[in-house]
């Protein structure tokens, strides 16, 4: 759900996506088929976690393709919260789907029911947390090629599916020795359902309330700084707000107390540009006379 810079990046996001919703819908055929077919709770809130996840990864395509449309008149910031909007809806949706099948697994367990996994219903798990894993390896692997955080973040999101699936397989296989085995997996699939809510809620939350700038973003925007201005005696608060497909930021350049208005407005303004074209970002700069007194500044 992170910002995704340049094409070979998007490129591998779409790729990603596509793949996980694929693989993602049959899986979830056959393990509501299976789940259905043994009448474990276990097997069936698993499967719709499945299904959910192949909603996530729809919003994260759907985010691609609303952040490309412009900005207009009642949008100057442009399109790119979208996604962020349908992530916490997602998030909200996992929520109610994780305490539904809580619930279930209490009432199962109250009602003392016994559940008798056939040997086709926990090769389906079987299989799914095989496929899963293969999913995730692809995932971080290329994610950590083009240092993309939401490959990286999909990739161990597929990782913890395939444990849950595992875990599925290891309880069924005993499931003849302890009667409340389902319930229990019931319980382990939730938190894993709920895990999942809150790790997608957070992102999307964080953008929204708003966040400290990345340190090595910060370094990037310094170092461009120093090239384009030498005369610049210094930056400081730097604020972020994250927009999907760009970032707006505001920062504060430092620069001796003689400069005219024209002067220091040229810095500033060569500096924007070579921001805009290197970080794929919208700056707006404040400038301030180089001070040692702190009184000199609004804020720190
Ligand atoms: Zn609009
Ligand atoms: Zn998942
Ligand atoms: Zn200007
Ligand atoms: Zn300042």
């Amino acid at each position: 759900m992170i910002l995704l810079i340049d094409k070979t990046k998007q490129r591998l996001g779409y790729l990603e996506g596509v793949l996980s919703s694929i693989v993602n819908v049959v899986l979830f055929a056959f393990k509501l088929w299976a789940g259905l077919l043994t009448g474990s709770v276990a097997m069936i809130a698993d499967a719709w976690h499945t299904i959910l996840d192949t909603l996530s990864s729809f919003v994260v395509l759907l985010g691609f393709y609303i952040s490309g449309k412009p900005y207009d008149k009642e949008h100057p910031f442009g399109h790119g919260r979208a996604e962020v909007i349908a992530s916490i809806v997602i998030g909200i949706l996992l929520t109610i789907v994780g305490f539904n099948f809580i619930k279930d697994s209490f009432l199962q367990l109250h009602e003392k029911k016994v559940i008798a996994y056939t040997p086709l219903s926990i090769m389906v798990f079987g299989v799914s947390a095989f496929v899963k894993e293969g999913l995730a390896w692809f995932s971080i692997r290329v994610g950590k090629k083009v240092d993309s955080k939401s490959l990286v973040a999909d990739g161990w999101h597929h990782r913890s599916d395939a444990i849950a699936s595992a875990i599925v397989v290891v309880g069924a296989l005993l499931g003849g020795l302890f009667w409340w085995i389902d319930s229990v997996l019931g319980f382990i699939v939730s938190a894993f359902i709920l895990l999942a809510a809150y790790d997608v809620t957070r992102e999307g939350a964080n953008i929204l309330l708003g966040e400290r700038i990345d340190t090595e973003l910060k370094k990037q925007i310094q170092k461009i700084i120093e090239e384009e201005a030498p005369d610049v005696t210094g930056s400081h608060h730097f604020h972020v707000h994250r927009y999907g497909d760009h970032l707006e930021i505001t920062l504060h350049l430092e620069m001796p107390g003689d400069y005219t208005l024209n002067n220091a407005h040229e810095i500033a303004t060569r500096i924007e540009n070579a921001l805009r074209i290197n970080l794929n970002v919208e700056p707006t700069i404040h400038f301030e006379p180089q001070s040692d007194n702190p009184d000199i500044h609004a804020y720190p």
